[in-house]
């Protein structure tokens, strides 16, 4: 989440010439997670054959996916079940007929971020925090996502914009996080995040990196001794905030990567969103949170779907997501139960959705 989907997958969109980071010589060689990602499935024949479903219709999937296509990962498709049209995973990847009605109520850019965006890469709307945007690339394409009609273009970074976002935190000394996004800014090459992060790192009221990044569970390979080094290296806190839907997406790949993350002290969030037919009953939230405090992650926020044109089969209305949520509340430890949050323009935070406890005599 909060990152932006772009039109096209590629394996490592960069902004060229950074100034003063490493700068090889001759072309790096691609890292094993760029190749899983340059190997994605990318055509809906080919996904329905692996997991043995039945020929989709492909004039609708072509229309679906024309503006925002297909892309699966492979460590992200053998979570899926094969045979199973339904399955929690798949759904949130394969293009629906449905996503070309046009519905009144929803919209291109819900979240009007164009008005927080001061210089190219910047959203600057809530105090004391800023996202930068790193890159436009997604390792997977979520059918719901809120940026499917973002255009990623105009952040697509180039030197002198990437210098001007650092200068933009520089001159702000109210600002203490900056908030790593994207696309997925793990889609980026570690050369370059790592001179990126110690940039900023070395502004000194800036006291945490946060990175808003869905790459550790799509592909876990992306955790590896070139990511883990940089991180390592940085002088101020670092917050990672995950985005797993499903207990389903978490493997054992997916917790050797958390493994390795916590054992640099990185903290660990969740944040998901609440899609129907996906994660909309008790049990799946409950399964949920518990897989990820297995794994040392902590459920931070639960969205509801921001109205974005193409992903209105996704809705869940606001009310039955509040009894949701308080049922939840009667069913975990306090702090398993993620915060139902709402996304409004014009508010200084996201917008949290008032809940009330059930009485004791109405549980189970
Ligand atoms: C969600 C969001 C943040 C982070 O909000 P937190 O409540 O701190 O997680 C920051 N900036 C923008 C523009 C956001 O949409
Ligand atoms: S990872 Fe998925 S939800 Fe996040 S920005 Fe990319 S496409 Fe959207």
């Amino acid at each position: 989440m909060l990152i932006i989907a772009r039109t096209e997958p590629s394996v490592d969109l960069e902004p060229t010439n950074l100034p003063a980071g490493p700068q090889p010589a001759t072309p790096e060689p691609q890292a094993h997670w760029q190749q899983i990602l340059a190997q994605s499935i990318r055509d809906a024949h080919v996904l329905c054959q692996r997991l043995q479903l039945p020929a989709i219709d492909t004039a609708h999937i072509q229309a679906a996916s024309r503006d925002f296509p297909l892309l699966v990962p492979e460590p992200f498709l053998q979570r899926m079940h094969v045979g199973r049209l339904d399955d929690p995973l798949l759904l949130q990847v394969l293009p629906q007929i449905q996503e070309i009605n046009t519905q009144p109520q929803m919209q291109l850019d819900p979240l009007q971020e164009r008005e927080y965006t001061p210089v190219a890469g910047i959203i600057h709307k809530y105090r004391g925090r800023v996202l930068l945007i790193t890159q436009g690339a997604c390792a997977i394409n979520c059918r719901y996502c809120f940026r499917r009609h973002f255009p990623y273009q105009e952040h697509t970074l180039s030197r002198a914009q990437w210098q001007a976002s650092l200068q933009y935190i520089e001159e702000r000394p109210d600002i203490h996080e900056v908030i790593l996004s994207g696309g997925d800014p793990l889609a980026t090459s570690d050369a370059r995040l790592a001179y990126l992060t110690q940039a900023i790192a070395k502004i000194p009221h800036v006291k945490r990196l946060r990175i808003h990044t869905r790459l550790p569970v799509v592909i876990p390979q992306r955790i590896d001794a070139a990511c883990l080094a940089w991180l390592a290296d940085l002088p101020i806190q670092v917050v990672m905030v995950l985005h797993i839907n499903h207990a389903q997406e978490i493997d054992a790949q997916v917790q050797a990567a958390v493994a390795r993350l916590r054992a640099l002290g990185v903290s660990l969030l969740n944040q998901s969103v609440l899609l129907a037919g996906i994660n909309d009953s008790l049990q799946a939230q409950i399964d949920l949170s518990e897989a990820l405090f297995a794994c040392g992650i902590l459920p931070y926020y639960l969205h509801t779907l921001d109205p974005v044109q193409g992903a209105a089969h996704f809705d869940y209305p606001d009310e039955q997501a509040q009894i949701l949520v308080s049922e939840l509340l009667a069913h975990l430890p306090g702090f398993l139960v993620p915060r139902l949050v709402r996304e409004i323009p014009e508010r200084a935070s996201k917008t949290p959705l008032v809940l009330t406890s059930p009485s004791l005599s109405e549980c189970t």
